[in-house]
């Protein structure tokens, strides 16, 4: 049986095709528009699927469905509430316009749910009933996976872990609120925060670092270069989102009691160990169960997992 997975981002469409194993037979990578409406960014994906299957040398109709992750809050196959698609903001039936064009059964998540189903299924949660799945990055994100399958929630908002409130009327988040965990992890949280350190005077290399780089924004990669060259704020501001995240960690896992904590995420993966040792140590001693008995381990499938997920749930349609 052969699928096809589709990560939407907000920069590119990546496209998969796995047979049976799990083992990718082809992909592509497209651009996906940063403007015009919702059938643009079909026309995309629609492209992109023909382009992988082109790529892996398999025929339409060998494919048995065809998963989709997507921003945006996904219910029963329609998607609306992202703001970084065009067009994804009002409510449409993104599965049933796909079905049609190419002709194949669809399955749509949201992308960090679908992304969390490659990491449960084919990575670092292997094996695993019940997984809880954090990326960090621009913004942070989760996926869970309770009983085997994904959680999507009452009407398909579950995983909004970077909106777990760690600090009552705390640092304003990019959601509009205050105090959550992506209000001091996010890595345009930082961002913002470095800036404002900057313009007061705090001494830091983090921008003279990106400049170098050519970089517009601090990325991830800056991020660690300015760590590795001693950068008192970067350290400073790592150190404040590790423990606002191991405190959003740790109350999640005190709620639901998972085998795992699977952290990934541009920021997560650039820093590596240095990450993952440093947020154990601070989500430890907010551990209801001792000794803990939950396992933090880090992600193993980097920016695969979203297409890789979606075509793994593809195959839930299909069988
Ligand atoms: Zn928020």
């Amino acid at each position: 049986m052969r699928t096809v997975g589709v990560d939407l981002g907000g920069t590119n469409t990546y496209t998969l095709v796995v047979d049976e194993d799990g083992q990718t037979l082809g992909s592509s990578k497209m651009k996906t528009p940063l403007s015009g409406d919702h059938l643009g960014v079909i026309d995309v994906m629609e492209t992109g699927v023909l382009a992988a299957l082109d790529d892996a040398g398999v025929e339409r109709d060998e494919v048995s469905a065809v998963g989709i992750g997507t921003p945006g809050v996904v219910i029963d196959g329609t998607v609306g509430g992202a703001s970084n698609v065009p067009g994804w903001s009002e409510r449409f039936s993104l599965g049933d316009m796909l079905r049609d064009r190419l002709q194949l059964p669809v399955r749509v998540a949201n992308d960090v749910t679908a992304a969390a189903v490659g990491e449960h299924r084919e990575g670092a949660g292997a094996g695993m009933d019940d997984v809880l799945v954090v990326f960090v990055g621009t913004g942070v994100g989760a996926g869970l996976v309770l009983n085997g399958q994904p959680y999507e929630g009452a009407s398909g908002g579950a995983g909004e872990f970077g909106h777990m409130v760690v600090v009552l009327d705390g640092a304003t988040c990019p959601c509009g609120r205050r105090g959550c965990v992506e209000a001091y992890a996010g890595r345009r949280a930082m961002e913002q925060a470095a800036e404002r350190a900057r313009m007061q005077g705090t001494a830091t290399v983090l921008f003279d670092i990106m400049e170098k780089k050519g970089k517009h924004r601090p990325t991830s990669g800056v991020f660690k270069q300015a760590l590795d060259d001693g950068d008192e704020l970067t350290a400073d501001l790592l150190h404040e989102g590790i423990r606002a995240l191991a405190a959003g960690i740790a109350s999640a896992v005190n709620l639901l009691d998972v085998e795992a904590v699977v952290v990934g995420g541009g920021l997560a993966d650039k820093l590596g160990d240095w990450f993952q040792i440093r947020l154990e140590a601070a989500m430890r001693p907010h551990l209801f169960l001792q000794p803990p008995e939950v396992k933090l381990l880090p992600a193993q499938l980097a920016d695969r997992s979203g297409a890789l997920g979606a075509a793994l749930l593809a195959r839930d349609v299909a069988s």
